[in-house]
């Protein structure tokens, strides 16, 4: 009765901070427009409901909307337990095992159920550095709430009435454009480092600001990240360089020192001033694709941010009395080892990098069968459009790129042509010597694009 009168009196403010009950917002207030969300997540919030359960769709998807951007996909969260959940839906499948969550189908539409996870992280149990190993407990929806990690990822939004249930003030940051960690950002970074990423892809890909309190502890906790498995890293950088602004998310992190160190691609990548060029080129072609709705391939996109310690290694190995497709072997190798310990590149990506890079000394060989035999190569597109992104960014003559442009063109005759017009000059390996003549960047070859073969 007490506690009513009070909160009468402190009105809606004192029910944002006490993070319990949410602010509630109406359609006129929030402004999400119902044709964004998926007929799909609406089916599922909407067959939940019936049975008698909460269903919400939230996170990114909730985020997303009252930004205006069409979501990516839609994740729900419902006091069901993921038992319940999977009686009620056809193609509905129990996964994970640190938190059990419900992969909902539809034709090829995923939609991923999550029951409100309970508040407390203290009775879980942690590794030596405070690092949430395990901890499986359900909760009720405010207690989910507190869980997630930025007060703009920890709305819900109900599709039947149309109203947003907003526990920690996010609406008003996205108003201000605020990244704002819930709860005390030292604790929750140690709780899960990965945190650390998430605040730096988040900031470069809204682009929004980092709020003090929550940007302070990021420099200085940024070792605890060496502490998460390899796997999550990757996974996290993966979204990071898919988010559609790589080149932002890589230049924040190096901004608030995440890169150093930690992550050995990252250095590799922020550091080298040879490849900068090219990095930059592949990044923003990445950027672009996604921007544009298209697929890319992480195959792709990782051969790019590591080819120029690959070529660097090449050089090494020829300088040291190897063929050159022996030596590239060898320095693919010595790269793919060195990263795999830390990144955790999953080995259907590594396997394409590597195609990717065996094909490069290929494409010089314009004489006899050996291009019809290259055309022929699955992999063609990627190793080509790789061909084309080292032309433009100069590390080797355009020349090479625009005849193979024509190549693939053309007809027999017109193959049969360009394979009898004599190639201006030899060879054009990437090694430092050839740079050195510098030639680079001056043709015209096709602008490059990451190749399509989605994985
Ligand atoms: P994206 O658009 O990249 O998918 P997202 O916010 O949906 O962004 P997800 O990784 O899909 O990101 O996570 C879904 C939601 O789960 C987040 O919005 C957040 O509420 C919660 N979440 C995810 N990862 C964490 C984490 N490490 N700590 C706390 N909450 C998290
Ligand atoms: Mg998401």
């Amino acid at each position: 009765m007490i506690k009513k009168f009070i909160r009468r009196i402190l009105g809606r403010k004192e029910k944002l901070d006490n993070g319990t009950d949410p602010l509630i917002l109406g359609p006129k207030e929030h402004g999400i427009d119902p044709q964004l969300v998926s007929p799909n997540a609406v089916r599922v919030t909407q067959t939940l409901q019936d049975a008698g359960f909460k269903a919400f769709l939230v996170g990114g998807a909730v985020r997303d909307l009252l930004l205006g951007i069409k979501p990516k996909d839609f994740d729900i969260a419902t006091n069901a337990t993921p038992e319940q959940v999977k009686r009620l839906f056809r193609r509905a499948f129990i996964i994970g095992r640190r938190f059990q969550i419900v992969h909902v189908m539809f034709g090829q539409d995923l939609l991923e159920v999550t029951t409100f996870r309970g508040a407390s992280s203290e009775g879980a149990i942690k590794d030596e550095h405070g690092r949430v190993l395990r901890d499986n407990t359900f909760g009720e929806q405010h207690e989910d709430a507190i869980r997630r990690d930025f007060t703009i990822n920890a709305m819900y939004y109900d599709p039947a009435t149309q109203s947003v249930l907003d526990y920690h003030g996010g609406m008003a940051d996205i108003r201000n454009k605020k990244l704002r960690v819930i709860g005390v950002p030292e604790a929750r970074y140690r709780e899960d480092p990965v945190r650390l990423l998430r605040v730096v892809r988040f900031a470069a890909k809204l682009d929004f600001t980092i709020d003090s309190a929550t940007r302070a502890p990021i420099s200085v906790m940024a070792p605890l990240i060496n502490n998460v498995p390899a796997a999550r890293v990757f996974d996290e950088m993966l979204k990071l360089l898919m988010s559609g602004h790589a080149l932002a998310c890589l230049h924040q992190l190096r901004k608030e020192g995440l890169h150093h160190g930690l992550l050995p691609l990252l250095d590799v990548v922020l550091e080298q001033p040879l490849g900068e060029k090219f990095v930059r080129l592949a990044l923003a072609s990445t950027d672009a694709r996604i921007q544009q709705g298209k697929p890319v391939s992480p195959g792709f996109l990782f051969a790019s941010l590591l080819w120029h310690q690959v070529v660097e290694k090449w050089n090494a190995y020829q300088a040291a009395g190897e063929y050159p497709i022996p030596a590239l072997h060898l320095a693919a190798d010595d790269v793919l080892s060195s990263q795999t310990e830390k990144l955790a590149l999953q080995r259907k990506i590594a396997s394409d990098m590597r195609d990717i890079w065996a094909m490069q000394p290929r494409f010089e060989r314009r004489t006899g069968k050996s291009p019809y035999k290259l055309l022929e190569n699955m992999r063609l597109r990627a190793g080509y459009d790789f061909l084309l992104l080292r032309c433009a960014s100069g590390e080797i003559d355009s020349e090479l790129g625009e005849w193979w442009t024509a190549f693939i063109d053309a007809d027999a005759t017109g193959r049969e042509a360009l394979i009898a017009s004599k190639p201006k000059s030899g060879s054009t390996s990437g090694s430092a010597k050839k740079r050195s003549r510098g030639r680079g960047g001056r043709g015209r070859a096709k602008e490059p694009v990451v190749n399509e073969g989605g994985e």
